[in-house]
């Protein structure tokens, strides 16, 4: 730290991404990408001309886009918000809407705590029942601005959509923030419910379904005001934040929205197949509607099943959370990448003695 720090972030303690090491070729089950390419449009839609106009700036309002997107979702002009990954919406949500304070599940997304840091919020957080779903009564009615993701991360469970319903009608003075990162892998989207309730946004993003994680492209679906609002930080902070090639490509990615879908049906059918493979070999796991499995063994210690996985060559993710410790979440690959994965978790075991 510099001399020069303002003060107010000296203490701050920011988001650890997972790894991207660069020493050796792993099989990359730690970040949830998708293993699958983008839809063949978007490898097919840059032109030499698209390169050439780089040197215009990218229309601020993602004005195409956006238009696209209200179409999709069947939302009303207005409602579309566009920023750089679904980070930097979630960014500008604490930044927005937490003058009250905020409140998420006690084991959720680690960069919730983060924003809220940054911006000064004031957190609660809500412990999740024993089988680790969301304790929907205790996220209810809490006059905070409260944020959740569904299906949950890591755990991979999701809410349905009545529960998430009931967590937004009880806060009615205070914006919902549901975080949609995974939905498309199973779950309900609480989208429907966008003509009912004005505190409502639902978050949503390009990295993991739509195999597009590296162009940073997140959107956010609410209520005409809400979008104001978060139009208002987003110009008061970089107008341009969404760059012309990705607006190009995720126009691309939604008008082959099939192809996508597609491939999540495959990934929710690798997903099973894991599944049920690793509780033959006497793994606990919750029922996952995400694109990972969250999973823990009796008789291996967390952290060493994901160290040893990475000796022989396979990332998965380890929490230091110490609540979790006995856990990994393993991101679904292609069949091939899952069943390489699972030789090397039977290798440990006998390793293990387990
Ligand atoms: C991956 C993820 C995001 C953010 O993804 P972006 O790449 O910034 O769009 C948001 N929320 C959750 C729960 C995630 O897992």
């Amino acid at each position: 730290m510099s001399r020069f720090l303002h003060p107010q972030y000296a203490g701050l303690e920011a988001y650890t991404p997972g790894e991207q090491p660069r020493d050796r070729q792993y099989i990359k089950l730690n970040t949830n990408e998708s293993p699958y390419p983008p839809a063949p449009a978007v490898l097919a839609a840059l032109t030499e001309q698209d390169l050439a106009d780089l040197r215009l700036y990218s229309d601020p309002e993602g004005t195409a886009l956006r238009a696209k997107l209200t179409e999709l979702y069947g939302v009303e002009p207005g409602q579309v918000f566009l920023s750089n990954g679904s980070d930097d919406i979630l960014n500008f949500t604490f930044m927005a809407f937490g003058a009250d304070g905020a409140v998420f599940p006690a084991l959720t997304y680690s960069f919730y705590p983060v924003f809220a840091n940054l911006h000064g919020v004031a957190y609660e957080t809500v412990p999740l029942r024993e089988d680790f779903t969301l304790d929907v009564a205790g996220m209810q009615g809490k006059g905070k601005l409260t944020v959740f993701p569904n299906p949950n991360a890591p755990t991979g469970i999701a809410l349905p959509l009545d529960q998430v319903e009931a967590i937004v009608a009880a806060n009615p003075d205070h914006v919902v923030v549901v975080d949609e990162a995974y939905v498309d892998f199973g779950a309900d989207s609480a989208v429907p419910l966008l003509q009912k309730y004005e505190n409502l946004l639902v978050v949503m993003t390009y990295s993991k379904s739509r195999s597009m994680a590296g162009a940073r492209l997140g959107f956010a679906l609410g209520s005409r005001t809400l979008i104001q609002d978060l139009e208002k930080l987003k110009y008061s902070t970089n107008p341009y934040n969404v760059n012309r090639l990705t607006l190009k490509l995720g126009q691309a990615a939604v008008d082959s929205d099939g192809y996508f879908r597609e491939k999540a049906r495959e990934i929710m059918a690798t997903r099973e197949k894991t599944a049920q493979a690793l509780r033959a070999l006497g793994f606990t796991l919750p029922d996952s509607q995400a694109n990972f499995l969250f999973v823990t063994h009796p008789k291996v210690a967390g952290e060493t099943l994901y160290r040893k996985c990475k000796e022989k060559g396979v990332l998965i993710r380890h929490f230091s959370d110490p609540a979790i410790a006995a856990y990994n979440r393993v991101t679904i690959g292609t069949p091939a990448e899952m069943e390489a994965f699972l030789a090397v978790v039977q290798t440990i075991l006998k390793e293990e003695g387990a």
